[in-house]
């Protein structure tokens, strides 16, 4: 393989730049461009550093540390050189251009890791796992792509696609040898192996939402008429003071977002402007997007005044949110209050009543657990593996929906046995397609466009 090149840490100034180099003359390459009074770099054992200069020909442009991999005990599986020097964005552009300059080619998008997927020191599954992790918003996302990493999703997919397998050769030793008849007890035990492999296809296309979920936010807007204590509650969630708080009803014109963690999970809250009959175009325009905002999110938090009674404007907002998934508060339940709110426990599923303005902690705590609960963001072990794109959901949808077919196939009892092995054997190949045992060239490429030259 032809050697190659890249700065592996970001494109902007830091305390270190890092200078990868991967392939059969890595080695030769940092040779040329580092000099260390320590030791010749083919000397240099495996898990070693030195302290030397890096030079462009005769010319020195900076100091710095060599690590070296010998392959395959490297990230590629082949001989690694790692040149660390200062973090200034021209200087780690002169290292690679000097390091061009002496055979190495410009690595492409992810090259590096394609290649440690060609050389087999990762699945496909495993490459992609990278992306999720350098992309990691929060803790909860980090620890399942990290398992994920660690081989989770292969694993699964192997174990789906070993019981495939196993009905699929029944099948053909049935078809060799048809004198042999396939009893009942077989067929409803194809039926049930089958049936398992569909269950746990679902799971992994239901882990797909959740991960999505935490990877990208729970898109919440915080919704009500004016004055019932949406910015404030906006606040106590953030635990800073982003919205503006005043008792004048239509202060929040625009939509203010922030970005919260609750539970692991990553909320991305809209506090929009509060639901009232205005003259005012400005305000009339931040209700406006307002309606935009509850139809583009995943969960809405509707806040009601418990010293004012429903009027129409909560009517209004009732409706427009039924059938979406939401949170309803009852907020200043500090302020006493005799009107009759039995209509909010019937619309909502979950009600919460709180002080938005106490900001102890408890009346916190007690909208986080609900929230935790409604988004049901535990309601998977993401650890155990999951979907983290869409080319892995759309291998999976087409096994499920293949599987299914075979099982209807079979369950009517007279249809052909090799029809059945047919759709067994492209249901397999879609499983196997996702973990790379049969990905093609397209495929590969396709999956290491995304990542950032370097990795
Ligand atoms: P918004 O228009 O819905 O965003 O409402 P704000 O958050 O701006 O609050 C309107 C007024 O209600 C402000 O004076 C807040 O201090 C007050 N407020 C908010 N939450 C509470 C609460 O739980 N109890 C009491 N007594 N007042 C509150």
């Amino acid at each position: 393989m032809t050697t190659i090149a890249a700065i592996s840490t970001p494109n902007t100034t830091g305390s270190v730049a890092m200078i990868r180099i991967s392939g059969d003359d890595a080695f030769v390459i940092a040779g040329k461009v580092f000099h260390s009074e320590q030791i010749p770099v083919d000397e240099m054992q495996g898990y070693t550093a030195a302290y030397g200069n890096i030079q462009d020909g005769d010319s020195v442009i900076d100091d710095g540390v060599l690590l070296i991999f010998r392959a395959p005990k490297s990230y590629t599986g082949e001989n690694v050189a790692e040149l660390t020097c200062h973090g200034g964005v021209y200087v780690a552009r002169r290292v690679l251009q000097a390091c061009i300059n002496a055979g190495a080619k410009l690595a492409e998008p992810g090259e590096f890791t394609k290649r440690a997927v060609l050389n087999g020191k990762m699945t496909l599954t495993q490459a992609e796992s990278v992306i999720d992790v350098i992309n990691s918003m929060s803790e909860q996302y980090l620890t399942c792509s990290n398992a994920q990493k660690s081989g989770a999703l292969h694993r699964k997919i192997n174990e789906i696609a070993d019981k495939i397998l196993s009905v699929s050769a029944h099948i053909s030793a049935w078809l060799d040898y048809p004198e042999e008849g396939l009893d009942s007890f077989e067929t409803s035990s194809h039926i049930g192996q089958l049936t398992d492999c569909r269950l746990g296809l679902s799971l992994l296309l239901k882990s797909y939402e959740i991960a999505a979920v935490m990877r990208e936010g729970i898109v919440t807007a915080i919704v009500g008429k004016p004055n019932a204590g949406k910015s404030t509650l906006m606040n106590l969630l953030t635990g800073k003071q982003r919205s503006i708080v005043t008792d004048i009803p239509g202060t929040t014109r625009d939509i203010v977002e922030q970005t919260v963690h609750i539970n692991g999970a990553v909320l991305r809250l809209c506090d929009c402007a509060g639901i009232r009959d205005t003259d005012d175009a400005v305000e009339q325009i931040g209700i406006d997007y307002m309606y935009r905002q509850i139809e583009e999110s995943s969960l809405i938090i509707a806040v009601f005044d418990n010293a004012r009674p429903l009027e129409k404007d909560d009517y209004d907002l009732i409706e427009r949110i039924h059938g979406k998934k939401s949170i309803c508060v009852i907020n200043k339940c500090d302020l006493d209050s005799s009107y009759d709110f039995a209509l909010l426990p019937a619309k909502f599923n979950h009600v919460v009543r709180l002080c938005a303005k106490d900001d102890s902690g408890e009346e916190k705590q007690k909208l986080v657990n609900v929230i935790g609960k409604v988004c049901d963001i535990n309601a998977l072990d993401l650890s155990a593996g999951f979907l983290a794109n869409e080319r892995q959901r759309n291998c999976v949808i087409e096994a499920e929906g293949l599987l299914s077919q075979a099982v209807t196939l079979i369950e009517s009892g007279h249809s052909p046995l090799d029809a059945t092995g047919f759709l067994l054997e492209n249901a397999l190949d879609a499983l196997y397609r996702l973990s790379g045992k049969s990905a093609s060239a397209e495929i590969i490429d396709d999956v290491f466009r995304n990542f950032c030259v370097g990795k």
